[in-house]
């Protein structure tokens, strides 16, 4: 069975319009420029039989979300198709949302090590969570040779497999006081991962990765691989969030590619074939939300697509 994917949130953190920002993007969308559109903040939905969906990340919007997206609609007084939900990290634009799913107990959460213990001593989304019901926190090893059986809160199969690889990464600042200089410093320990996500027949797999920095062979090799790929579009120029002025961050030092300069996303995409292309996690910041701009010209007329909330894929 081929795999349904629907991008819930096409938005980095903050979302689009973002709650304190007035740059010509956010200053848009809140005016209703058609060529604006808004946008949710990051998560995705995947399915192999349409009725039971794993949410990959849980974004503070995912309430409306939901309500906009019919096939996540409850199909009984006390129902959710939402199976099991899997994180790529604990970042509150990716986690806190499961605080939204707590009436009836959250559901199931696929995540590394370190992402389970971010969400517990950090963030304490678990612990608050686990006085609304049982929450079921189930391990995903990057790098594992067997994929994960994704399975509802009742341990039924629901037909999709996911394997994690871990990209580098820090950790969230709110875990710094809760890690050891070293466990902080390891760039690879799980803090941030990318999503392989195919149906249980097999066939080429769907790749998500909203955030990553260091574009590498082994990400080349696993992209090339893939029938589509959603990936990090957060910024478009490494600097553009200081060049506004909004910010002292590169994109980089937020864990980022850029789309354009050297080494950055749209450079790299060129040398991965195969596969669909759609960027998601877009930051509020980034011209190419403008869909008459020429930044939004310039990734198109590479083949790449700048995914919007609501665009469903077919895969396999
Ligand atoms: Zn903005």
């Amino acid at each position: 069975m081929p795999l349904t994917v629907i991008v819930l949130g096409s938005a980095a953190g903050g979302g689009l319009p973002q709650w304190n920002c007035n740059c010509p993007q956010c200053a848009a969308a809140r005016a209703g420029d058609p060529m604006v559109p808004p946008r949710s903040q990051s998560s995705i939905a995947v399915s192999a039989d349409g009725e039971r969906w794993l949410l990959c990340n849980a974004s503070p919007d995912v309430r409306t979300q939901l309500a906009h997206t019919p096939a996540l609609h409850p199909r009984a007084l006390r129902h959710s198709p939402v199976a099991a939900v899997a994180l790529t990290n604990a970042d509150i634009d990716h986690a806190t949302g499961l605080l939204i799913l707590r009436e009836g107990g959250a559901p199931p959460v696929y995540c590394t090590a370190r992402v389970e213990l971010a969400l517990t001593v950090g963030l304490r989304v678990l612990p608050a969570l686990a006085s609304y019901g049982e929450v079921s926190a189930r391990r995903v090893e990057p790098g594992a040779d067997e994929p994960v059986v994704i399975r509802d809160r009742a341990g039924a199969d629901i037909g999709v497999r996911l394997r994690a690889f871990t990209v580098a990464s820090k950790p969230p600042p709110y875990m710094l006081p809760h890690l050891t200089a070293d466990e902080a410093a390891d760039l690879h320990a799980g803090d941030t991962v990318g999503l392989e996500l195919s149906s249980a027949d097999g066939g080429a797999p769907l790749v998500y990765v909203p955030g990553v920095r260091e574009l590498d062979e082994a990400l080349r090799a696993r992209l090339s691989a893939a029938a589509l790929v959603l990936i990090d579009g957060t910024c478009f120029t490494d600097d553009e969030l200081v060049a506004s002025g909004a910010s002292q961050k590169t994109a980089r030092m937020m864990g980022h590619a850029p789309l354009t300069g050297e080494g950055g996303m749209l450079a790299f995409l060129e040398t991965v074939t195969g596969p669909r292309v759609a960027l998601v996690h877009i930051n509020n910041s980034n011209p190419v939300l403008r869909a008459d701009s020429q930044a939004r010209w310039q990734i198109e007329a590479r083949g790449v697509a700048v995914a919007g909330d609501g665009d469903t894929f077919v895969v396999g």
